[in-house]
């Protein structure tokens, strides 16, 4: 069972470099301080995501890994991002959130690879895809 600090150290070695690179190509404005300001919130977001399974269902069983620890629960935060950035870009004219939601969903991606790869797994992985 990876421990918290495994989760953690995971999640920003994933989201950290996607999230800049993505900024890099995708930014219309480059800012090397809207950058630093970026990746600073970003270390926020993938330190939540990638310890937030855990926080839900506390593994303080070898079971634990139940609805927050499965691949459907990524999907399902994956769409409500998608949603979240269609509603909030035009709010605030800002496309900070994208990166933002990017690095949260990377940290929660590392955390399921990372418990995916003990072997007891994740929750219904001979059911899952
Ligand atoms: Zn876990």
């Amino acid at each position: 069972m990876p421990r918290r600090l495994t989760h953690i150290v995971g999640g920003l070695i994933l989201s950290i470099p996607l999230v800049g690179v993505s900024y890099w190509g995708f930014s219309e404005d480059f800012d090397y301080l809207q950058l630093t300001l970026i990746l600073s919130l970003s270390v926020v977001c993938a330190f939540f995501g990638s310890i937030l399974p855990d926080l839900i269902e506390r593994p303080t069983s070898p079971d634990h890994r139940k609805f927050f620890h499965s691949w459907f629960m990524l999907s399902v935060f994956f769409i409500a991002s998608f949603v979240m950035c269609f509603v909030l870009i035009p709010l605030y004219n800002t496309k900070v959130f994208v990166y933002l939601i990017f690095a949260f969903l990377l940290g929660y991606l590392s955390h399921l690879l990372l418990d995916s790869t003990t072997t007891k797994g994740l929750k219904g992985k001979d059911r899952s895809f």
